[in-house]
């Protein structure tokens, strides 16, 4: 399967006739034990489900394939999968992080693991001299986002997944915002690419659930392990649902990309918008490293709008369509304001440096007829102008 495009792969890697029946797809083994013909002899590796499952372990070989690599291994959660991660650290040990990262990732970071004794610098990875001069003795993992959240800046993966070898130390993508059909970090020199399942690769916003995939046999054998030590395993279910979700993963992104494409270059001229951030367009300050390294770019989308928290609550108050939430990367058309919703728990002097201000808002473009798309945006633009009381009248009430 391994020699297949993209879409093949999607559909069919991991998955085989069930044995037993001939059912195309794979059951929902919803079973917490297997029977064992004599003691310590059982099939495969199934003892206990969270050891293994089938389900899961389909669902595992499936995202190994998307992503070119070697061996899947799924979580609970994308925060789940990211602390698997940190279980191969020690205390003592040191960790760069890129600055603008999704907030829940700095929140374990500086709320869970510093406590244990594992120290974080954040950088601007987007700049190689920093980054360079952030490493410590101790630096003995990085993580990267790209495209970052929110501000959707570009991380060159090469440069960073190769200073971090160059240091000794392992690199972790979080390959969320881009999907392994725009982009493969482990090509590119990562040793892990993490996942939060619950975005684009569910894509219908009903599940959570997190995913590492790597090609060494060692560091795959040992995240195995603090898999099931740590037990942060997804159910069953959850792992039949995501199976169903990569089979259209290709044919969304697809979809999301071009929707995005447009509403970005509308954005981009309307006179209500102060700055779009779409690494799809080339006034984006890394276009070019975006194109190099990712086939299409995604489906989110940041902007400053003029004005501050007054225009920005209009405006979201004003959509139709798309809806007011976090999360994102399903097919319907999400909208959030960072500052107060998704990256509340970062502190406020780094979202200022970061951007993220009150006039910042962020968009999963869904897979919705993009002029309806539009035309909702529209609406809720103009609302802006009309909320705001003309000068005479703020006069005659003063
Ligand atoms: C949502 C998200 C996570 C966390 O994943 P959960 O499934 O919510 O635990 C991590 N990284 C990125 C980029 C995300 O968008």
């Amino acid at each position: 399967m391994s020699n297949k495009h993209f879409a093949t792969r999607a559909i069919h890697a991991g998955q085989e006739p069930d044995p037993t029946t001939g059912a195309i797809m794979t059951p929902v083994y919803q079973t917490s034990t297997y029977v064992q013909t004599s003691p310590g002899r059982y099939i495969d590796n199934f003892d206990y489900s969270r050891s293994a499952n089938p389900t899961r372990t389909a669902l595992e070989a499936n995202l190994a394939s998307l992503e070119g690599g070697k061996h899947g291994i799924c979580f609970a959660s994308g925060v789940a999968s990211l602390a698997a991660c940190i279980h191969l650290l020690s205390a003592g040990d040191h960790v760069l992080l890129c600055d603008d990262v999704y907030g829940g990732t700095f929140r374990m970071f500086n709320n869970v693991f510093e406590q244990l004794g594992i120290n974080f610098t954040r950088v601007d990875m987007t700049n190689a001299a920093l980054t360079r001069a952030a490493f410590t003795g101790k630096t003995r993992l990085v993580w990267l986002e790209t495209p970052t959240n929110p501000m959707l800046k570009i991380v060159d993966i090469a440069m960073v997944t190769a200073l971090a070898r160059e240091k000794g130390a392992l690199s972790v993508v979080d390959n969320t915002f881009a999907t392994p059909y725009l982009q493969n970090p482990l090509a590119l020199g990562a040793d892990i690419v993490s996942h939060s399942c619950t975005k684009y690769l569910g894509g219908h916003s009903d599940l959570v659930s997190g995913a590492l995939i790597v090609n060494d046999d060692d560091l795959a054998a040992r995240l195995h392990y603090i898999q099931n030590a740590v037990g942060a395993v997804p159910a069953p279910w959850d792992c039949f649902l995501l199976l169903r979700s990569t089979k259209t993963l290709h044919v969304r992104m697809e979809r999301h990309c071009a929707n995005a494409k447009r509403i970005a270059d509308y954005l981009a001229d309307h006179s209500r918008v102060e700055r779009v951030f779409y690494p799809g367009r080339s006034d984006h300050p890394q276009h070019a490293i975006a194109a190099q390294q990712m086939s299409d770019f995604g489906g989110m989308i940041t902007m400053t709008l003029k004005g501050g928290l007054a225009e920005s609550r209009t405006f979201l108050e004003s959509l139709r369509l798309f809806s007011l939430a976090e999360s994102l990367g399903g097919v319907e058309s999400l909208i959030e304001h960072p500052a107060i919703m998704t990256h509340a728990s970062v502190d406020a002097d780094a979202r200022e440096a970061l951007g993220i201000t009150d006039g910042l808002v962020r968009l999963s473009v869904g897979i919705e007829d993009a002029d309806d798309l539009l035309g909702d945006l529209d609406q809720a633009l103009s609302a802006i102008r009309t909320a705001t009381p003309p000068a005479y009248k703020m006069a005659a009430r003063s």
